[in-house]
């Protein structure tokens, strides 16, 4: 494992991001749906297990979930050819995926929320209010807000992107003190660990930004919603003094290990929100 920054600042920011209050989890669709694009039960039950390992340590959690055109393509087996398509699709998967959400909270006693937003909702001052005064609403009542991209409307222009930049807007937005990025990937590697055995995992990112940077330029060529964009969004984070992690939705207990300042993933030590012990 390759360590580019001193033992003690990581060491401090694990601990920071174990005390976080409010955690902001977003989860991909790999990480929710099988090879077929079918929703799989197993992972999100798992997802939701890591979550309330957080929210009975009395954290608040929101959930930033991915999956409504996975879902939805495996739903009803159309290809996600056209944007017009894959449009269409995320409704039916949206609503699958909140189904599913909302069984299996339910076995832990615990309500969920649909928050489906656009690019105008985090731009505009006033929407972007309304969006927080609801958000501070649910979690007073302690319903577990899931929020994904309005799909079916967001049309190139209103578009933001992907939910890697949705979930770092997220976190700053509503004053979290931590994000963390589930994928199928355990974290940042110094080559693509699906194809490149010697890859090694960087356990922190912080002033060695660039270097990490040069490596993923040269070893990814995924681009949407790829190790990239969720770089660029812990990176984001990091930068308001804020914690990431971008970790593996299959490790077990992922979010358990956080929350006890364990090593897992790679971690992304505020710029300025932690000094040196
Ligand atoms: N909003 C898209 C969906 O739910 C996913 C976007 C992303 O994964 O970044 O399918």
């Amino acid at each position: 494992m390759r360590e580019g920054l001193e033992e003690p600042s990581i060491g401090a920011a694990r601990r920071l991001a174990a005390d976080a209050d409010r955690v902001i989890v977003k989860a991909g669709t790999n990480s929710l749906t099988d090879a077929d694009s079918n929703l799989d039960d197993e992972k999100l039950d798992k997802l939701v297990d890591d979550i309330e390992d957080l929210l009975k340590r009395d954290k608040e959690v929101i959930l930033v979930s991915s999956g409504s055109i996975g879902a939805g393509t495996g739903r009803i087996e159309q290809s996600s050819g056209t944007v017009e398509e894959s449009q269409a699709l995320s409704t039916v998967g949206q609503s699958l995926l909140m189904h599913r959400y909302t069984e299996s909270f339910d076995r832990y006693d615990r309500k969920v929320a649909q928050l489906l937003l656009t690019q105008h909702d985090l731009e505009n001052p006033e929407r972007f209010t309304n969006l927080r005064n609801t958000i501070e609403t649910l979690l007073d009542w302690g319903v577990v807000p899931i929020i994904n991209e309005n799909d079916a409307v967001a049309t190139e222009e209103i578009r933001i992107g992907d939910n890697d930049m949705l979930s770092a807007a997220t976190t700053m937005g509503v004053d979290a003190d931590l994000l963390v990025t589930l994928t199928d990937v355990g974290g940042v590697y110094t080559g693509n660990p699906k194809d490149d055995d010697d890859a090694e995992r960087i356990e922190a990112v912080g002033t060695n930004y660039d270097e990490v940077q040069e490596i993923i330029s040269e070893t990814t060529t995924d681009g949407f919603g790829g190790i990239q964009t969720k770089v660029e969004g812990a990176r984001d984070v990091s930068e308001h003094g804020i914690p990431a992690y971008i970790a593996k939705s299959t490790e077990p207990d992922v979010l358990e290990k956080i929350a006890t300042a364990k090593p897992v993933g790679t971690i992304f030590v505020p710029i300025n929100g932690v000094s040196d012990d």
